[in-house]
This record gives structure tokens, sequence and C-alpha cells, in this order.
């Protein structure tokens, strides 16, 4: 399988490359040369696998002859061996119509675990291959960065720096990365904003000494393995379902566009999904864009669901490219644009093509607080902000949209418990497999939001390539 940029002007990459390689050099995405496959035959064969059997078949045409199957099926069983609920990811029954998928059976009680804890295994594989030495740096306002220090601890061939905004993650997310006491994870407490963080993290990635100096790499969603791996849960829950004789639609709270962008992947593959709903809270953009065709950038505003208090998602360049009918060109031009104006509109032939599968919806802090109640007493079931706002657009549309509705659950409720107790009443408790969080000791570095002082600090503890 061949890997080309959304703006068309990259050289081409084999899997093995596009795992190890961030933003492709013309600015763009990577994203396969063409959608593979299933057949009805070969979905319908699905039914009563396990998760990493099913994650075998739909990985299996992206990863190529990067990894022989039976490579590819040691690592993902391996990957998921840590997961704490035997089925990786459980489908939970609502009511007769909606269902969730519960995404946060990993070390860190988010979806994110799902894609990351194999990435970090396809790392260790391809970089002890090639011996070549990475280090990764990123910000994060909680979930990536835990979910990526967790896959990647201990690994060999590289070291990971991780940015967070001093008292700005909550105390479960910072203790998911700060007790992670391991030689090859540097975990620095920023004194700014999330912003701040992220901003010093582009600023070493364009500063050409110091990156290629250190190899820097990254694990945000617009690596494409993590994507593939997150199609994987679409065929496993819509097979449960009764795809391929059924559609089954989903509900996907979204803030970079990767967990939606799976899905349609997954509908791209063949599977006969009704729609995604893409759920927002205030931070709206990707409801203005699909709704009204107004891909404008407002500011920030932080919410019960900071996973998705984002403006700009990344991920939506790979849809741009589809809609533009795969003219890298033209999506390079939309794309400068874009960079420039901070908008961007869809023309309403583009909107009605993204239309057929994507609908959306905005839900605000009441609606989120309403959803979560409602899910407690109806169906005595507690979920994170995040799934709530997924809950309550699937309750919206669900007059729109065919088949059952799944929503994906993309947190346990306990990683956002304060928010979670304010809505509900309700404290939600730690599962066993974080037991232990508030008794083991803490390690991270306090510095200013100055660039010298950060690749200094990183300098000092980094190995060069
Ligand atoms: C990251 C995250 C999201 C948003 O996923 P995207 O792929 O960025 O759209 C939603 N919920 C939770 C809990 C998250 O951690």
């Amino acid at each position: 399988m061949d890997y080309v940029s959304t703006r068309g002007a990259a050289p081409s990459l084999d899997f093995e490359a596009v795992t190890l390689a961030g933003l492709a050099p013309d600015g763009g995405l990577y994203l396969p040369a063409a959608w593979p496959t299933l057949s009805r035959d070969e979905i319908a064969g699905l039914a009563g696998l396990s998760y990493v059997e099913t994650a075998v078949r739909v990985c299996t045409p992206f990863v190529g002859d990067a990894l022989s199957e039976d490579e590819l099926r040691r690592l993902l069983a391996s990957a998921y061996a840590g997961f704490s609920h035997a089925a990786v990811a459980p489908l939970k029954q609502l009511d007769e119509r909606h269902w969730l998928l519960e995404l946060f059976h990993g070390p860190t009680l988010a979806f994110k675990d799902v894609a990351m804890q194999a990435l970090g295994l396809l790392f260790e594989t391809f970089l002890g291959r090639r011996t070549e030495h990475l280090t990764i740096i990123g910000a994060t306002s909680g979930d990536t960065g835990s979910a990526a220090i967790h896959a990647l601890a201990g690994r060999a061939h590289l070291d990971v720096f991780m940015l967070h905004p001093l008292g700005r993650v909550t105390d479960v997310q910072r203790r998911q990365m700060t007790t992670v006491q391991s030689p090859n994870v540097f975990n620095i407490a920023v004194e700014g904003n999330f912003d701040d963080a992220q901003a010093l993290v582009k600023a070493m990635f364009n500063d050409p000494a110091f990156a290629g100096k250190y190899r820097l790499a990254a694990v945000n969603s617009i690596n494409w393995a993590r994507l593939m791996l997150q199609i994987v849960y679409y065929f496993y829950a819509a097979v449960r379902l009764g795809a391929p004789g059924r559609r089954v639609s989903f509900s996907v709270p979204t803030g970079n566009f990767g967990d939606v962008f799976a899905g349609y992947v997954a509908a791209r593959m063949g599977l006969p999904i009704g729609k995604l709903i893409v759920a927002t809270n205030v931070n709206d953009i990707l409801h203005r864009a699909l709704s009204l065709g107004d891909y404008s950038v407002g500011g920030v505003e932080a919410t019960a669901a900071p996973s998705m208090d984002i403006q700009v998602s990344s991920n939506f360049e790979r849809l741009l490219f589809d809609l533009y009918g795969r003219d890298g060109a033209a999506t390079a031009a939309a794309m400068t644009g874009f960079e420039a104006s901070k908008r961007l509109d869809l023309p309403p032939a583009m909107r009605a093509e993204a239309a057929a599968l994507l609908v959306s919806a905005r839900v605000d802090a009441d609606g989120m607080a309403e959803a979560l109640r409602r899910t407690a007493s109806e169906c005595n079931e507690l979920v994170d902000p995040h799934t709530a706002i997924g809950l309550a657009a699937a309750w919206e549309l669900a007059g729109e949209v065919e088949g059952p509705i799944v929503t994906l659950a993309t947190a346990h409720p306990a990683k956002f418990r304060d928010a979670v107790e304010r809505a509900s009443g309700q404290r939600p408790t730690l599962p066993m497999r974080a037991a232990g969080l508030f008794d083991r000791e803490e390690r991270y570095a306090t510095l200013p939001a100055e660039l010298g002082a950060v690749e200094a600090y990183i300098g000092e503890r980094a190995t060069p390539a």
C-alpha cells in the first residue's frame, strides 16, 4: 500500500515510513493512495471474531508487507493484552435503539489507548529494524499525553517529552503522566496554557538544527497508523449489531476529527454505515462546516469536555482531499487559503456529498449535563462529559439516521469525575486498574513557556540521532 499527501506534492511512502512520519514535507497529511475494500462476505466473516482477529483482517490491507500476518497478529495481541475487558471494546445497550461502545478499558481510561498501545509497538518494531532513535515531543491537554506515555514508556529506540499546561489538566490526567517512572519518559509542566505548550512544540519542530539533531517525531492524530487502528472498532461493533445485513449509525464526540474520520474510512471500505454523527461542543467549527458550509475559525472556549476544545481540526483536511476528488493541488490551494484567511467555504455540491454520510450536532454545557443525568437516571449508566455530548447528539438526530445508533464512549467517567459529579451529583469511582494512582510518586519539571528553556532541558536529556 502506498501513502500519498493530501497536498499532492510529497513523495509517496510505504506503511513503515508513514508510521514514523509526521506531516508530509508539502505540509499535507498522509493517507492511502486508494481505499481498500472488504467484500460483503469478508465483512460477514468478521462475525464472532475476537477484537485482535478483527483488527488483523481490517489492518492487513493497509500494512501491506511491512509486517507478516503473524507479526501483525502478535503485535496486536500484545497491544490489547493489557486491556481490562476481554472484549477490548464492549458494546453496552442503553435502550432498544441506542448503544455505547466502551473504548476506555485501556490503561489511561480513554479511547486513545486503543490506537496508541499498538502504535508504541509499531514504533519499537520499525525503529529496531532501522537501528534509528526518535525523540517524541508532544503537547497535551490531558488524554493524548497520558495515552502516549503509557504506550511508549520503556520502549527501546525512543524518548518521550510531553508538555502539559501547569495546573490545567485534571488530577487523574496529570498523575497518569507524571507517575510513570521510566527512564525514557520526561514530563514538562509549562507555565502557560495549552496553546503556549503547543506553540513551543511547533517552534521546536520548526527549529531545523534542534529537530534534526534529535530526530523529533510526533504522536498526534495526524499519524496515519493511529487512524487505521481506530477503523477496527467500527467493524467490530457494526458486525455485532447486524452488519453487513443491516446499516448501523455512529455518534462520535469529535475534536480533531480523527476518530470520526476512521468511521468515514470504514464506510469507504464497504461497511454499511447509516450515518456518522459528528458531535461537537460549543467549539463548533465542524458543525458549522457540515451544516452551513462555514469552516471558519472562532475562539476556543474551555468546557467540561477539554479533548473537544479545538477549533482547527487537522484531520478535516483528509476529508477535504476526498471531497476535492483526491486532487492534491486543489486541496493545497484550499488549505493555503484557509491558513491565510482562517476561513473556507464548502460549496453546496461538496456539502451534499459529505452529508450523504456525515451529519452533525452542537451540544452546549446544559445539553451535556442533561444527557449525563438522563443516562444515569434512565439507563443506570454514568458517562463522561465527552460521551454525554455524543449521546445528546445521538438522541437529537435519531429521527434522521438509519439503524441502531452506537455512541462512542471515549473516556471513563472517573477520568473527569469532578465534571461528572457537578452534572449528575454522583462521583464515579476509579476502576481497579487505576487504583494506586494517588499513592505513587510524581515526577515532572516545571519550566517557563520559553523556547530556550525547553530546548535546553530536552537537549540535556535526549539522545542525539
Ligand atoms: C481525543 C478525545 C476526543 C476527540 O477525538 P478526536 O479524534 O480528536 O476527534 C473525544 N473524547 C475524548 C475523551 C478524547 O480523549
